[in-house]
């Protein structure tokens, strides 16, 4: 059986930077990456609203806030290294109520304390002066959102690792995996049902949707664990482009749909579209179901239209959906962290878990591809 030092399992936006950060910290090392798709960045992070997240809509300590803090600014590092389109846009987040303005004030304040000082509030002059055509009572504006062009960071960290010596196989579903001594056997299977085995010392578990699945293959009792993943799907649709222009920022209402709040963000991207979404709904489970009814337009529109006046039914189109890989809260209450977990403690030394990685995990990925090689230092250094 061949012999790696680690495999890292899913080539999204997690896995690719997983890889990559590990194989340019251990260039030594033998870094395996292996993906059930034909090629990288099918799943969740081709269907993403692209926005790198300044972070304060996360609770104050918890990784989410932690790593998006400081994954934003290693993600424009590396865009500038390496020639990733991007744009520091700004993001106004907007108040459509009384309740929402007290809102910006809890956001201001959670910002400061997740260390995001450059986040000032704007009175209605202020943000006319940014944004003449929306409507609002109040907003907070965030210089360091951004937007970034996702193909090209796919592209370019799945380059960078292979030029530290990074693996990527297609076309390799990881079908089991088993503890032997010093390491794991990971059994893939490729399309036409063939299986191989290889040996590794330290697993990273960047499987998206399927991490879930992952974890329960190396022994792990995902519900009792709380991996368990659910389904929640997004939609988009796109604005006519001669109304494009009618917004220059992203626009987020305080309370949005994504953390059970009423509103729909509004996004542009490197080529200049503006998009609404997404919303969100749970998905049956274990469905991988993207279409998009053109008949929620008129939904989304009873949501956006307070705050784009200028928009018309016509003007929407069916863009794409998404499903975020949710784990399970209980109802009413706002997303859990992310799991970033090394399962020294289930008996299962140098395996780590990235498992509900949804937003921002874009905008954290560098930063969660360092913590698991923090992680696994112990290991890979002995
Ligand atoms: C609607 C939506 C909008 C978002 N917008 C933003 C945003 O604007 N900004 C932001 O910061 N974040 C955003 N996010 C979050 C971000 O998209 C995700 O956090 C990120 O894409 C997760 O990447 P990943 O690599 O973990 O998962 P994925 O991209 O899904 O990759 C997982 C990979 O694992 C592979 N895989 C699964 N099982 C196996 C197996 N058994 N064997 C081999 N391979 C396997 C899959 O094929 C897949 O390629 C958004 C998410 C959603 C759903």
């Amino acid at each position: 059986m061949d012999q790696v030092d680690v495999i890292v399992i899913g080539a999204g936006v997690v896995g690719l930077a997983a890889a990559c950060r590990l194989a340019q910290r251990w260039p030594e090392k033998s870094i395996l990456l292996l993906e059930k798709n034909r090629t990288f960045g099918l799943e969740m992070s081709a269907r993403t609203s692209e926005v790198i997240h300044s972070g304060l809509y996360y609770p104050p300590g918890s990784f989410k806030a932690r790593l998006c803090v400081s994954g934003k600014e290693k993600l424009y590092d590396f865009c500038t290294s390496w020639q990733v389109p991007y744009q520091r846009l700004g993001k106004l987040v907007i108040a459509r109520n009384d309740e929402e303005a007290a809102k910006l004030d809890q956001l201001q304040e959670q910002a400061l304390a997740n260390g995001i000082a450059d986040v000032t509030k704007l009175e209605p002059v202020a943000v006319a002066r940014l944004e003449p055509n929306i409507s609002c009572q109040a907003a907070l504006f965030s210089p360091s959102s951004g937007i970034v062009d996702t193909r090209t960071l796919l592209a370019r960290l799945e380059q960078v690792g292979r030029k530290y010596g990074a693996m990527p196989v297609y076309q390799q579903t990881v079908t089991g995996i088993a503890r032997m001594t010093g390491g794991y056997c990971v059994t893939y299977t490729d399309a036409s049902g063939r299986s191989d085995e290889v040996g590794c010392r330290c697993i990273v578990n960047a499987a998206g949707l399927g991490a879930d699945a992952v974890a329960a293959m190396a022994g792990i009792a995902v519900d009792q664990a709380g991996y368990r993943i659910y389904r929640c799907k997004g939609e988009y649709f796109s604005v006519a482009n001669e109304k494009a222009g009618l917004v220059s920022h992203l626009i987020f209402p305080a309370s949005i749909r994504e953390l059970k709040g009423s509103g729909i963000p509004v996004i542009k991207d490197m080529g200049g579209r503006l998009r609404l979404g997404p919303d969100a709904h749970y998905a049956a489970n274990g469905l991988t179901d993207y279409r998009i009814s053109p008949a929620n337009a008129r939904q989304f529109l009873a949501v956006v239209g307070s705050y784009l006046p200028f928009l018309e039914e016509d003007d929407l189109s069916a863009d794409i959906a998404a499903l975020r890989c949710r784990l399970l809260v209980a109802c009413g209450s706002p997303p859990r962290d992310f799991v970033i977990c090394h399962e020294t403690e289930r008996d299962l030394p140098g395996f780590v878990n990235l498992i509900g990685i949804e937003s921002p995990g874009l905008t954290c990925c560098l930063s969660i591809a360092d913590l698991a090689g923090d992680m696994l230092t112990p290991l890979l250094d002995g």
